[in-house]
């Protein structure tokens, strides 16, 4: 009897997982690994809000492999170790995986390649399972990768990608092999209320109801906050529950209005892995460096633990700040305005935003997460790189009747759709009446003082 094992990194999947199919090709029986690795806590990219989906993950897939005849086996402790340990006590001669696309991921498969070389098993490594196109797939001339999206969603967009694989029937597994528990998917201290379901057949489900109706009426209202109206699959693309080969196949499929729009916003996963994969540093350091001298946190403290707790006197900020600390999710305009607010009119470094967002978000990405926060920051790959979003008009504008703001900051319920982005324009007495804070800072300040910041005065 050969066996193979079958290391789950950031692919939490049956559907279109080739290095699974690899391991059931090579092999009479697999060993579906995964390692919960205190590396992943040690580098800051543990948070209560992942933590918590990862075990609905986890125990989804369990369930999915034992109605297949098989189970996940989980181990606990640095993952070369671990993957080495079982491989050598069921006698496996490989080991399949995909290929990352982080520094964090590159030195977990190089330690892993060590060990299993002394062990004298096999590492597979498979194209990558995180992006639609592995990064470095379409490069431009003279350059190891696209700094601008627009020509990159263009070369994206003409190449042909592979056909979804479906999920095997069976999936034999040894029977004497030791695992730990899975980790209980009920909340835990630090996680917000709100925070989706983890798991493949959640989102399968999502995918199969976004395709029913919210893809047709993506292009028109992707950017109605009240709305909702965008698909909510961020988590399951980070935790790899759903295929992004195949989101963007069926997306294509089904056609539509909204299909091209879609289909552009699932390129900005991989143009920012194409952008990372090149430069990794980025996750740290400015992308294209503006000479900015932010204000240090201690100078900004408390206008930085207004913004944590939406409490900045700009309503639509507020409302999208106190979604991310209840939903451990935000809209993605409300992403960018609140960024913009932090870097731009508050002029604090990226980076203490970038923390926050990775703290709470179950999408939170050191990928897109940091980048996004670049893009708005003005240091990434923006080609108008010194914009401000006015938190008034952004409001006015995408949240014309203030339902959103209303559903977040219950303070403003009372308050009519002509004041609510303006709330200290409301006459005296009412505006007395409101338990909602002063404007943190004038605008005409903030921008001021961005504009002088970056010389543009
Ligand atoms: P939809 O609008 O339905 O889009 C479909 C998918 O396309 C998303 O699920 C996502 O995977 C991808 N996508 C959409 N917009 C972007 C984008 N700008 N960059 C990369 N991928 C995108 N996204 C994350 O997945 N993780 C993060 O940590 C993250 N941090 C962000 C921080 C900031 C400051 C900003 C401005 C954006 C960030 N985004 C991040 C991108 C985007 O806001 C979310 O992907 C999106 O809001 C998720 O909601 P959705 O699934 O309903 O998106």
């Amino acid at each position: 009897m050969t066996v193979a094992v079958v290391l789950f990194t950031a692919d939490l999947r049956l559907h279109d997982h080739p290095p699974l199919r690899g391991a059931l090709r090579a092999a009479d029986e697999v060993v579906p690994l995964f390692v919960l690795d205190p590396a992943v806590h040690a580098a800051g990219f543990d948070a209560p809000n992942r933590r918590a989906f990862l075990a609905g993950c986890l125990a989804d897939l369990d369930a999915s492999l034992r109605r297949r005849g098989g189970r996940l086996v989980l181990r606990t402790g640095p993952v070369a170790r671990e993957v080495g340990a079982v491989a050598a006590s069921c006698g496996a001669q490989e080991v399949h995986m995909a290929a990352g696309v982080t520094r964090f991921a590159h030195r977990r498969e190089e330690a892993l390649r060590r060990e299993l070389v002394s062990r004298g098993v096999r590492l597979v490594v498979h194209d990558t399972v995180v992006t639609a196109l592995a990064p470095g797939a379409v490069v431009p001339a003279g350059s190891d990768h696209f700094a601008v999206f627009t020509p990159y969603f263009r070369r994206w967009s003409a190449v042909r990608l592979r056909a979804p694989e479906a999920a095997p029937r069976r999936v034999p597994v040894p029977d004497d092999l030791r695992g730990d528990p899975l980790p209980a998917p009920d909340a835990g201290p630090g996680v917000s209320p709100g925070i989706p379901a983890g798991g493949e057949s959640e989102g399968r489900r999502r995918l199969a109801g976004w395709g029913r109706g919210g893809q047709a009426a993506y292009e028109d209202r992707h950017d109605d906050l009240a709305g909702d109206a965008t698909s909510r699959l961020s988590p399951y693309l980070h935790f790899g529950t759903l295929s992004p080969v195949e989101v963007v196949q069926k997306a294509r499929a089904r056609g539509g209005p909204g299909a091209e729009a879609f289909v552009r916003q699932l390129c900005w996963r991989d143009f920012h892995h194409q952008v990372m994969a090149a430069r990794p540093e980025s996750s740290v350091r400015d992308y294209r460096a503006r000479d900015d001298d932010w204000r240090s946190e201690e100078e900004a403290a408390e206008e930085i633990v207004a913004w944590k707790e939406g409490r900045t006197g700009y309503p639509v900020v507020d409302a999208a700040m106190r979604q991310l600390l209840y939903e451990g999710w935000m809209h993605n305009r409300a992403r960018l305005l609140t960024a913009s607010f932090l870097t731009k009119t508050l002029y604090v470094d990226w980076r203490v935003g970038a923390r926050h967002f990775l703290d709470l978000l179950v999408d939170g990405d050191i990928v897109n997460n940091q980048l996004n926060w670049q893009w708005v920051a003005g240091t990434g790959t923006d080609t108008r790189p010194h914009r401000v979003l006015n938190p008034v008009v952004q409001g006015k504008r995408f949240d014309p009747q203030g339902a959103y703001v209303r559903r977040w900051v219950p303070e403003l319920r009372a308050v009519t759709a002509a004041r609510i982005h303006e709330p200290w324009r409301l006459p005296d007495g009412e505006r007395a009446r409101l338990d909602y804070p002063e404007p943190l800072i004038s605008l005409a300040d903030g921008l001021a003082r961005f504009k002088h910041a970056r010389g543009r005065d």
